[in-house]
């Protein structure tokens, strides 16, 4: 019964690169990319990324090796997506704000062959050539398309387009390298398998709705775990990629109209970005509903509220590198749609269930017992399924402490619903110790995002003589509000939270960001350290 042979006719291995094979056989003549005045249809983005693959096989790049990218979301940073897996090789996407010491630690550990990258980023460009003398570096120039004449045109006209793809021997065979932010550390190197990265574009495409009529607007970084694999997604459902080299909300309201974009993904803080842009920066569109997914970090549901309010539909993705990107959904139920927005956006402020592509979500408690699904007990959120990391690359003792028992262990302290709905607390280095008592700083953060005049708000931990640690709220008013002192902060707190979770010390200003759009509680936390008695109040 069950001795039949794999064979070639009734088994390929899963990979992303397919889909550019298909979708330029399928929908050859359709556009695929939009980059400024740019459009290319999918039969030259088909040609131009199999160029690039049998360009690097020709430049020495075998199975296996590691190609760098360091670029913006433009149209080369697409074909790497499909041109380097496609030549056997492990793209490694760089994030284009780290520093030069970074990116060269990055490209060096990986031990890559060769760097793609944007004329931007020469200083680290350079870093990275020092470290790596063997790197060859390959220059991109964006002139918004018209691109002629630089190193990375002139290297595609080495390969043959009419030269296919490579196939992974095997789906367990890597495919991409992506570099952990490193703020405990160096970074880690999470590998990603063909497989995964074919089964999470699934997923993601399958949750987002995607299909031949989208219009993908790239505002979430693709060196984000890939883009959180849309890259991949957008192109498997044959949608339209539209480029943006740089957010500026402007930008992305123009795009929306102009290019009738149907989807987007974006952290939280852009969507407050977004809300919060004047007036005359903001378009209407009314080609039909604008649906934008969020994560990365949790959107309070005073940021979901506000972006359906300016008509957008919000998705609410939860994921990290480990589990390339989005892994969990909040799926709206149908009675949803008959209750106050407000009400709504907290139910969608939870980070949900498992997309159809990961096998299980858990929440265990310390002896890696499931918690009861009360709301209330507080648990590790762990993954398990084919869209986990086969690993961090060259650690694998972290590799094994990440992976125990049987389980990614994300580092996310979550609760279990009694709908079968996860909600992340907080990550657990962010927890707040005060007078023994867990304050999640996430559930006060959801409280500021409320008052009528606060924009962004972050809360860490102050250490204190008395209670170990206080609460510390850092927050950023609404454009042009000025008249909101700590005390009316505080006293708003008062109004909806327990007594030990209100912050003791509120500090108005900008917050730091990282380029993935998460706050960096870290250097809160230094600044809340160093408060004097003072500056706070
Ligand atoms: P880094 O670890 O470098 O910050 P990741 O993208 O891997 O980058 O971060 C993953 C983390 O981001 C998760 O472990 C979680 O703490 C947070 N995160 C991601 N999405 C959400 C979300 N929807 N709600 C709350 N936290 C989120």
């Amino acid at each position: 019964m069950d001795d039949f042979p794999k064979t070639e006719a009734n088994y390929a291995p899963l990979t992303p690169v397919q889909f550019l094979r298909r979708a330029a056989a399928v929908h050859g003549r359709k556009t695929a990319i939009v980059h400024g005045e740019l459009r290319r249809s999918y039969a030259e983005f088909g040609a131009r990324a199999r160029a690039l693959a049998s360009a690097l096989r020709k430049a020495g790049i075998r199975r296996g090796d590691r190609v760098s990218v360091m670029l913006p979301n433009i149209p080369e940073m697409l074909e790497a997506h499909f041109g380097v897996p496609g030549a056997g090789a492990v793209l490694n996407a760089v994030n284009t704000r780290l520093d030069p010491a970074a990116v060269a630690f990055i490209v060096s550990h990986a031990e890559s062959r060769i760097l793609i990258v944007d004329r931007e980023y020469e200083a680290a460009m350079r870093a990275a050539s020092e470290a790596r003398p063997d790197l060859i570096v390959i220059m991109v120039e964006d002139d918004a398309g018209g691109a002629s004449g630089s190193d990375y045109e002139r290297f595609l006209e080495t390969g043959d387009p009419g030269e296919d793809f490579l196939d992974p021997l095997d789906e367990w065979d890597s495919i991409a390298l992506n570099y952990t932010s490193g703020t405990t550390g160096d970074p880690k190197g999470v590998l990603y398998h063909h497989r995964g990265a074919c089964l999470n574009a699934f997923g993601n495409a399958m949750t987002f709705g995607l299909s031949t009529e989208t219009s993908y607007l790239w505002t979430l970084p693709m060196f984000h775990c890939n883009g959180w694999s849309y890259p991949w997604a957008v192109t498997a459902a044959g949608g339209t990629h539209v480029c943006l080299r740089r957010i500026e909300p402007r930008k992305v309201f123009d795009l929306i109209a102009e290019e009738r974009v149907t989807h987007l993904c974006a952290a939280p803080v852009v969507l407050t970005m977004l809300q919060h842009a004047p007036a005359s920066d903001r378009r209407s569109f009314v080609h039909g509903p604008v649906r934008i997914a969020t994560g990365g970090a949790a959107p309070p549901s005073a940021v979901i509220d506000g972006m359906e309010r300016l008509g957008f539909s919000v998705t609410h993705l939860y994921g990290m590198t480990e589990c390339f990107g989005p892994s969990t959904v909040c799926v709206p139920q149908e009675d949803w749609a008959d209750l106050p927005l407000s009400e709504r956006a907290a139910l969608m402020a939870r980070q949900g269930v498992n997309l159809v592509t990961l096998a299980e979500q858990t929440v265990l408690d310390a002896e890696d017992r499931p918690v009861p699904a009360d709301g209330r007990t507080l648990g590790e959120l762990c993954l398990r399924g084919n869209t986990v990391m086969k690993g961090y690359f060259r650690n694998p003792k972290a590799t094994a402490e990440t992976l125990r028992g049987g389980k990614l262990r994300t580092g996310d302290l979550a609760v279990l619903h009694p709908d079968g709905y996860v909600e992340i607390k907080d990550r657990a280095k962010d927890v707040i110790i005060t007078g023994g008592e867990n304050v999640s700083s996430l559930e006060v953060e959801e409280i500021l995002y409320r008052h009528p005049a606060v924009m962004e708000a972050a809360v860490v931990a102050r250490p204190d003589p008395k209670w170990g640690e206080t609460p510390c709220a850092f927050v950023t008013l609404k454009p042009g509000i000025e008249n909101v002192d700590a005390a009316e902060v505080i006293a708003f707190c008062r109004g909806h939270l327990a007594g030990f979770k209100i912050p003791r010390s509120v500090v108005f200003g900008d917050l730091p960001k990282t380029s993935t759009g998460k706050i960096r509680k870290y250097v809160l936390r230094e600044r809340a350290r160093e408060l004097d008695a003072t500056a706070a109040s």
